[in-house]
This record gives C-alpha cells, sequence and structure tokens, in this order.
C-alpha cells in the first residue's frame, strides 16, 4: 500500500495543515470546516531511509495498511547511497 503526506491549504480561510493517509485525498479543513479540500502537494512516503547511529534503514509501508503505514524494514546499510541503490534495485509495487 501506498502512504503518502499530503499537503493542504485551505481556500476559505487559507490555513495550511498536513495529513497522512494511504492515498492523495481530498481532506476536511481543521480551521473551519470547509470540505473537499484538495491537497496542493503530496509526498510519497511509501518507502522511507531512516538514518541510525550506525546504520540506515529502509522502510517500506506494508500492502495492508489503510489507517496507518504500517512500516516493514527492508534491510540496513552502512550508507544512504547503498540503501538508495536497494530501493532503485527493487521493484516497485
Ligand atoms: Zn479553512
Amino acid at each position: 500500500m501506498a502512504w503518502f503526506l499530503n499537503f493542504y491549504r485551505c481556500e476559505r480561510c487559507a490555513q495550511a495543515w498536513t495529513d497522512e493517509w494511504s492515498c492523495i485525498c481530498d481532506d476536511e479543513c481543521p480551521h473551519c470546516g470547509a470540505r473537499d479540500m484538495s491537497p496542493s502537494r503530496s509526498e510519497d512516503l511509501t518507502e522511507l531511509i531512516l538514518s541510525n547511529e550506525d546504520c540506515f534503514v529502509v522502510l517500506r509501508s506494508a500492502d495492508d495498511a489503510e489507517d496507518e503505514p504500517s512500516y516493514e524494514e527492508l534491510g540496513r546499510f552502512s550508507s544512504r547511497a547503498k540503501a538508495e541503490e536497494f530501493l532503485a534495485a527493487s521493484d516497485p509495487i
């Protein structure tokens, strides 16, 4: 399952907010309640590289994720470049 961080800006009150969800979907403004606001942009968080103290951890959102990303660890690497290489070589879902 894909996982996204969506960025919104309300067309009515101009407030901005973000929401994480398993799709790029419309949201309700948490400030004024305006409905059906479309995200201005989205970040794909399906695959992540986290830097740990001594390594880089590659995570991918589980196929059955719905309410939360349910990240699974795919591997640990000694450098970010190796982690990116791994992701580039693995098949996209
Ligand atoms: Zn609003």
